[in-house]
């Protein structure tokens, strides 16, 4: 798509569903931000199909910033069980996966596409390297890389 003139990207993801029956329209996008609006008052907005008993990742969103310039974050969290009030249990005090985007339907379609591709990176395991370091760090790796991008930097270098 990164060859595509913009014009031409914006008319194709117009067409693009975000799930079977869903389009990612700018109506679709806004009642979608509504609601993770709302939901905040009380507590995050976030979604996981984990259980009790099998544990999965979880994607939280959230509002943030002064309201002229509110922005989207989006957080991928580690695999986890469901705890007995029924809130995912984070394992880690930081998501593995953190995106910052605008507070607009666009903004929010680019968050989705990034916690995906980020869902994708965690299901294909995390930097290897870095859970050698003492003490372990937890970083997906870069797609088409052998680890995160830190580590291949550094493994450009022959110490
Ligand atoms: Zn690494």
């Amino acid at each position: 798509m990164a060859a595509m003139p913009s014009e031409v990207q914006e008319m194709v993801r117009s067409f693009v569903e975000l799930s079977p029956g869903t389009a990612a329209s700018v109506k679709n996008l806004e009642k979608m931000l509504e609601c993770i609006r709302a939901q905040q008052t009380y507590q995050r907005f976030s979604v996981s199909p984990a259980t009790r008993t099998v544990a999965r990742p979880m994607v939280a969103i959230c509002l943030i910033g002064p309201k002229k310039k509110p922005e989207l974050v989006v957080d991928v969290y580690e695999s986890a069980l469901l705890l007995e009030n029924g809130r995912h249990r984070e394992q880690q005090p930081h998501p593995i996966f953190r995106s910052f985007q605008r507070w607009t339907p666009q903004g929010l379609e680019k968050g989705f596409r990034e916690g995906n591709a980020a869902l994708a990176a965690l299901a294909r395991g995390l930097c290897e390297r870095c859970l050698a370091h003492e003490p372990p760090y937890k970083r997906l790796k870069t797609i088409g890389m052998s680890g995160c991008t830190e580590c291949s930097i550094a493994s450009v270098f022959r110490f």
